[in-house]
């Protein structure tokens, strides 16, 4: 079973958003293994969005990652990754397809709503820079002979 993070940024945060995206990734049958509210600062943001450091819109990104605190959460299930960043949808809301949260959600590039792991290898770095490893718990979910055929997993 493979574990993903999620981010749930400001924008949505202060757009009452939270039970909405969180009740899609329920509703598709990944499980809830991790979900706290922390603040980011500059340092782990640096780190988070290394790979945008570079660009003139590093520093914007950053400071509209710190304007409220967000939620992170860590979601299970068999090919978790790439469900929830399918879910999630483009980087560009008004590019994002309808049905994916940024496409229903997001008009905006910066202001999309989540952050996503975008493979495996992220997904294990990602967690662990949010995460201590006793936040993230194990436990049986009582309708995964419903999700799953048992050859599946
Ligand atoms: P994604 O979040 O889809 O994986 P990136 O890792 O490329 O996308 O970018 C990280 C975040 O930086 C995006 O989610 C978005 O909030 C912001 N961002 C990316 N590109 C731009 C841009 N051209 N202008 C403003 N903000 C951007």
């Amino acid at each position: 079973m493979e574990k993903t993070l999620v981010i749930i940024k400001p924008g949505a945060i202060q757009r009452e958003l939270v039970g909405e995206v969180i009740s899609r990734f329920e509703r598709k049958g990944l499980q809830l293994c991790g979900f706290k509210m922390i603040q980011l600062t500059d340092e782990v943001l640096a780190e988070h969005y290394a790979h945008l450091a570079h660009k003139p819109f590093f520093k914007r990104i950053k400071e509209g990652m710190m304007i409220t605190p967000v939620i992170v959460c860590c979601l299970k299930g068999i090919d978790a990754v790439h469900i929830v960043h399918q879910m999630a949808g483009k980087t560009n809301g008004r590019e994002a397809v309808q049905g994916t949260i940024r496409g229903d959600f997001s008009v905006s590039v910066q202001e999309n709503i989540v952050h996503t792991s975008d493979s495996l290898d992220t997904a294990e770095i990602e967690l662990n820079r949010f995460f201590k490893p006793e936040e993230i718990f194990e436990y049986k979910q009582n309708n995964f002979g419903f999700l799953y055929a048992n050859d599946e997993f």
